[in-house]
């Protein structure tokens, strides 16, 4: 039999496992995630008594009142008691992914690469010099941007518009963005700011001695209206400066 054909009858023989299990269901599918939620946050506080009490509490509160046919079904698919019904029984409604109830829609968020870019707000570049790469993401209502070189993704420079007004001059302004942004909080005693001009830009770099992460912020001071976050790692921080700077020079 070639692969091909085995595969239609498996998808045929689960479609139709499907279609029977959904048919043996006690109460609507729909509820099911419902009470998925309710024994997950109920087990963290009160545990497993190892009856169905949480489950019955659930049924009641719904309005579900062929309890018995219920509690026998769920113990026919594994569970029997509440921890078992959550371990177990959930797992059988992954059909139902993503659930109908209780989700807000998933961002659909699709990215590619581009090769030059015109923004409204002002941000122009025709070519991305190398080693960078443009990448554009798209999600539902907007579009992100950002640049990024080699493999991994150890270095990428955010195009942000979105930013509270600059404090050029205030160390403390640098210094506490990269503690809000790397979520550290101690070993701060060498965190320091240093200021770059390049070109038309104002380069601000927040590093320590003691961790990893150095955030870069390039404002141009003809055009407040976005800048350029460069996040990067202690050890290479100044060759990617130096593409930095590269970038920076090819942005009209
Ligand atoms: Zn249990």
């Amino acid at each position: 039999m070639d692969k091909k054909k085995r595969k239609e009858i498996l998808d045929k023989l689960y479609k139709e496992k499907l279609i029977e299990f959904r048919q043996s269901l006690p109460f609507d599918e729909n509820i099911f995630p419902k009470l998925f939620d309710y024994l997950d946050n109920e087990l963290i506080i009160y545990g497993c008594n190892h009856t169905s009490l949480i489950t019955e509490t659930f049924l009641q509160k719904n309005g579900i009142l062929n309890v018995i046919e219920v509690i026998e079904w769920l113990a026919k698919n594994g569970g029997y008691c509440d921890c078992e019904i959550l371990a177990n029984v959930e797992d059988l409604f992954d059909y139902l992914n993503p659930p109908k109830i209780n989700t807000t829609p998933k961002k659909e968020v699709s990215k590619q690469k581009i090769n030059s870019l015109e923004t409204d707000f002002g941000f122009c570049i025709e070519r991305v010099p190398s080693p960078w790469n443009l990448i554009e993401t798209t999600a539902t209502n907007s579009k992100e941007y950002f640049f990024q070189f080699g493999k991994n993704n150890n270095c990428t420079v955010n195009l942000h518009t979105h930013f509270s007004l600059f404090e050029n001059d205030n160390d403390e302004h640098w210094i506490n963005l990269w503690i809000d942004e790397t979520n550290l909080n101690y070993n701060l005693e060498n965190l320091t700011v240093e200021r770059l001009k390049l070109g038309d830009y104002t380069v601000f770099i927040a590093k320590t001695k003691d961790w990893t992460p150095v955030k870069v912020w390039c404002a141009n001071k003809k055009n407040s209206s976005w800048l350029l976050k460069m996040n990067t790692e202690l050890s290479r921080h100044k060759g990617d400066i130096k593409e930095l700077e590269k970038l920076l020079s090819s942005i009209l």
